[in-house]
């Protein structure tokens, strides 16, 4: 089994009489949030949730408007938040440069920090039933304030099938952006896991730039998914950003950074839509094969000049994780093979050999056998064959290189 976890978000509808209800709780729950930071940080980071409980819950209880759940949630929320700023600094060592000009490399820890870790925006966590639940048949929302449980609409555009769909809902994020007001519920749900001995579909999915994706399937289908359409835009965002960059004022560097921000959304968007497209044409039971990219430098041929040193990697590492999310929850799964050689080997006779792809043509032309293949289909084919080998046992599968065969 393997659980998932997902985010809905509700847009709630408070009068005004409730939105200023609202107001105050988050208020006061950043408030407290804020000193139980600072006690953390003057206590040699103590993060048990008991010992906090210990010293701060009394006296909460007799200073704050909040009620005993919410108080207790703030102690949760706040050391959830400094484990995962403990983890961050785990992860990003702190590097510096010797006398003798090596990198150095130093482990951090909560000590590093200098101040402690702020809450800067009201907010608040609301546990399920205590603090929030469904009335009416689900048609309003009911929700804990700092004087007493108050009723309202929402609406879960776009989320109404996780409440059918035995998900189970869990603390719910109060949100207030842009004058409105949203619940976001975090839920969780466990499904089965991929089973290899299921007799699953094996897709080969090659990344790409004039392509997006090529996939071929176990059952011998190519498609192709075109990226010239992404090129061109990007082409378009490169160009403004050379502009603005070349004005190189204060409003032009602001604009720069609004344009990043458009670009990366709009990345996420075209990786989102295609790996839901990926997770509906295949379904089930699907072996979704990819590149192992890290620390792969791209062939980026295929580009525009102007573009070449645009291509973010980080787009195709993200394909893979919504794709790995998606195929998660319908018992499929996403396996990653060794590149190499990928788009050099014949498919029906196995020779590797470079100068068989031809870049300017987009063909693969054995020298050997003479068999002739789109480039980008044959990368998805030998990909596909790699995801046959894990699904016969081999843990790391890869190509070898082999120059005469037969
Ligand atoms: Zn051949």
């Amino acid at each position: 089994m393997v659980k998932l976890g997902r985010t809905i978000k509700l847009r709630l509808y408070p009068d005004t009489n409730q939105a200023e209800q609202f107001l105050a709780m988050s208020q006061e729950y950043q408030r407290v949030a804020n000193i139980v930071s600072q006690w953390i940080f003057d206590h040699e980071f103590q993060l048990s949730w008991l010992k906090i409980n210990h010293y701060l819950y009394k006296i909460f209880r007799q200073e704050s408007s909040l009620n005993s759940q919410m108080v207790q949630s703030v102690f949760r929320t706040v050391v959830a938040r400094y484990k995962t700023v403990q983890e961050q600094m785990k992860q990003h060592p702190y590097r510096y440069q010797n006398e003798e000009k090596k990198w150095v490399q130093v482990p951090r820890d909560l000590n590093w920090l200098v101040t402690p870790i702020q809450f800067r925006r009201p907010q608040a966590d609301l546990v399920r039933q205590s603090n929030y639940s469904f009335v009416d048949s689900m048609r309003e929302i009911s929700i804990t304030t700092l004087g007493k449980r108050t009723k309202l609409g929402f609406t879960d555009k776009g989320f109404e099938k996780y409440f059918t769909d035995d998900w189970k809902l869990g603390t719910a994020k109060l949100v207030h952006s842009r004058g409105k007001w949203f619940l976001h519920i975090g839920i969780t749900k466990e499904v089965n896991d991929f089973d290899a001995k299921d007799n699953p579909k094996v897709v080969g999915i090659d990344r790409g730039l004039r392509f997006l994706a090529t996939t071929f399937d176990s059952e011998g289908k190519a498609l192709f998914f075109d990226g010239q359409k992404i090129l061109l835009k990007r082409k378009k965002f490169l160009e403004i950003r050379r502009q603005l960059q070349s004005k190189g004022t204060k409003s032009a560097k602001k604009k720069l950074k609004r344009l990043a921000q458009r670009e990366n959304r709009w990345m996420t968007d075209v990786n989102h839509r295609l790996a839901k497209t990926l997770v509906a044409r295949y379904g089930s039971h699907t072996l979704f094969v990819l590149e192992d990219l890290t620390n792969v430098t791209f062939n980026t041929d295929d580009l525009p000049k102007s573009l070449r040193n645009s291509h973010r990697s980080w787009s195709f590492f993200q394909l893979e994780s919504f794709l790995t999310y998606k195929a998660q929850a319908i018992q499929s799964t996403v396996v990653k093979v060794n590149p190499a050689f990928t788009s050099q080997r014949c498919h029906k006779c196995g020779l590797v050999e470079k100068t068989n792809r031809h870049h300017e043509t987009h063909e693969y032309w054995c020298s050997q056998c003479q068999y002739r293949c789109n480039d980008d289909r044959l990368g998805a084919m030998n990909i596909e064959m790699l995801g046959q080998d894990w699904l016969n046992g081999v843990k790391h599968p890869k190509i070898k290189k082999l120059t005469t065969v037969g």
